[in-house]
């Protein structure tokens, strides 16, 4: 139960807060929020459900300890709690919106923003994102290696620099942290990180205020552009005009671009044709899912940032079971932060467990964002793709990736490069890189190979089918 002075408390610190954020935002994120209790200088908010977790983490946290801090100085920390019933609470959550009616003429301070030059605005970078916490392995290598060697020459051979991978794999981390490098050695550049959805919502006002000459000047002073989910320009026609024009100029004068997407160029379905190929004439790194031991040491990495003493056994039972996202093993991580500042209880397996239920009840992915298409279904891993087709066809994984040329091993190799492409989504270069690093090029020309073999030859259709099915990717 909140007391009445909890509750004071926490309308202060909204009254604080909703001013900073667009009406919509402060009542997604805050109408079901509440404090739960306190422990010496440490308060305790709750949360509705266990999506907002990361998300009042990653973008509400310090803003509400200031706004706490400001209207009670005793207030040192705040940890989340998922407390469900405040969803249910319509009462309480009716009472407390009657303390923010909606005033149409305020105009928004738009904080997380940061002027770069007359009408240029840019997201700010958040310098938690680093390319030294950036934890390196085999799935990401490639996409960490490309964003250093951007950060150590930007405009350079690696340009545009195409970054994509599905959701809570580390792009945002990978794109900020590369421009933090960047204006590490150049602070004066002109550097700006944007979303896709905001360049459009500029695209769209400079149409509304006929300034699109000016935008467009303004857009080419730019020495850095990072544009983050671009796969939301998809069938934005007017945008997708601006945004080519602005690539073209930018691009011309080698300044650095780089971009993210949930997928490869090729499948980005709504992009003019002319876009997807400026994209394929630079550098493109996909990021894959994180393997155990990668995972572990994103673990005791951001254990180690969170200053959390946690036994090793814990850490493995989390990275053992925690595997499709990044996002999800930090909130995980944060949960157990937050257990034991409050309860002082050291995480357990256990207790580890006990969180992963709490979180798991609710269909975790779908904090994705809203009306995305589902993924189609996955192998897992191209571990599990080798090992079908070394079954099926009986030949060993070694002579599959490897370099023989007898025929018996050259279709079932061909078919396991297409299945990579196909399940696995892996770009042509890292798929030759596992392939006893053969050149993209020959992965392009069998995977396409089999592709239309696919379309007329029904004997291996079959096979391809079984193959799927034996690992758990067919339909
Ligand atoms: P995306 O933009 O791909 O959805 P983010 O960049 O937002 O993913 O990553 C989600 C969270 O996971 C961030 O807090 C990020 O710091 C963290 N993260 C992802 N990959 C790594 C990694 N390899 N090492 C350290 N942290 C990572
Ligand atoms: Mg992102």
């Amino acid at each position: 139960m909140t007391s009445a002075v909890d509750l004071d408390l926490w309308l202060s610190v909204l009254k604080r807060i909703e001013p900073k954020l667009d009406r919509g935002q402060f009542i997604t994120w805050f109408k079901d929020t509440s404090i739960l209790g306190r422990e010496e200088g440490t308060l305790v908010i709750g949360l509705p459900l266990p999506i907002y977790l990361n998300w009042h983490l990653e973008h509400y946290r310090s803003m509400t300890l200031e706004a706490l801090q400001e209207a009670d100085a005793t207030v040192s920390k705040i940890v989340y709690q998922v407390d469900g019933s405040l969803k249910d609470d319509i009462d309480r959550t009716l009472k407390l919106l009657e303390h923010f009616p909606e005033n149409k003429k305020r105009k928004l301070p738009k904080k997380n923003e940061v002027k770069l030059a007359e009408g240029l605005t840019s997201k700010i970078f958040n310098n938690r994102y680093t390319l030294e916490n950036f934890v390196v392995g085999p799935g990401n290598r490639l996409a960490h290696a490309a964003c250093s060697a951007v950060a150590a020459q930007p405009g350079g051979k690696y340009n545009p620099l195409f970054l994509y991978g599905g959701v809570g794999l580390g792009k945002t981390h990978l794109l900020q942290a590369t421009g933090n490098a960047i204006l590490r050695q150049m602070p004066n550049a002109l550097m700006l990180y944007t979303t896709t959805e905001e360049f459009t919502n500029q695209v769209v006002e400079a149409i509304k205020t006929q300034k699109m000459e000016q935008f467009r000047r303004r857009y080419r002073q730019i020495d850095v552009l990072i544009i983050d989910d671009v796969q939301f320009l998809a069938n934005k026609d007017r945008t997708q005009e601006e945004f080519f024009h602005t690539f073209n100029a930018l691009y011309e004068d080698h300044k650095q671009i780089i971009i993210s997407s949930d997928r490869p160029p090729e499948e980005l379905s709504g992009l003019e044709d002319r876009i997807v190929s400026r994209f394929e004439r630079g550098m493109i790194a996909d990021i894959q899912a994180p393997d155990y031991e990668t995972r572990l040491a994103i673990l005791s990495e951001k254990a180690r940032e969170y200053e959390l003493f946690i036994d090793a056994k814990v850490l493995q039972f989390i990275a053992e079971h925690v595997t499709k996202n990044v996002r999800e093993l930090e909130g995980i991580l944060m949960q157990a932060v937050a257990q034991y500042e409050l309860e002082h209880r050291m995480p357990t397996i256990g207790s580890i467990a006990e969180i992963m239920q709490k979180l798991h009840k609710d269909p975790y992915e779908d904090e994705q964002q809203v009306g995305f298409e589902k993924q189609p279904e996955r192998a897992h891993t191209f571990q599990d793709i080798l090992e079908g087709v070394s079954r099926y066809y009986s030949v060993s994984v070694q002579d599959i990736i490897g370099s023989s040329r007898v025929r018996e091993v050259l279709i079932p190799r061909q078919i396991a490069m297409f299945m990579s492409k196909k399940h696995l989504r892996m770009s042509y270069v890292r798929i030759g890189e596992n392939f006893s690093h053969r050149d993209h090029t020959t992965v392009m020309h069998a995977v396409d190979k089999i592709d239309k073999k696919l379309q007329e030859d029904s004997q291996m259709l079959r096979e391809v089918r079984a193959i799927e099915r034996e690992i758990g990717v067919a339909k």
